[in-house]
């Protein structure tokens, strides 16, 4: 499983240093990598991304 970005995505960049894992690359919207997004089990109770995102574009997949 993995969260995705969705078109809503303004491209802030403060997802990216917060992905444990670094499954969030950097583009016109941000990407995450489902084979690498873990979901962040094993590092945060919730996925990081989501909590930081100010325009709630990280979505379940
Ligand atoms: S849910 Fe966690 S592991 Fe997945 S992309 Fe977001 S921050 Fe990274
Ligand atoms: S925090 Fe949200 S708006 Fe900012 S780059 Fe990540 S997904 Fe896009």
């Amino acid at each position: 499983m993995a969260l995705k970005i969705t078109d809503d995505c303004v491209a802030c960049g403060v997802c990216m240093p917060e992905c444990p894992v670094n499954a969030i690359s950097e583009g016109d919207i941000y990407v995450i990598d489902a084979k690498t997004c873990v979901e962040c089990k094993g590092y945060h109770g919730s996925p990081k991304c989501a909590e930081v995102c100010p325009v709630d574009a990280c979505q379940p997949a």
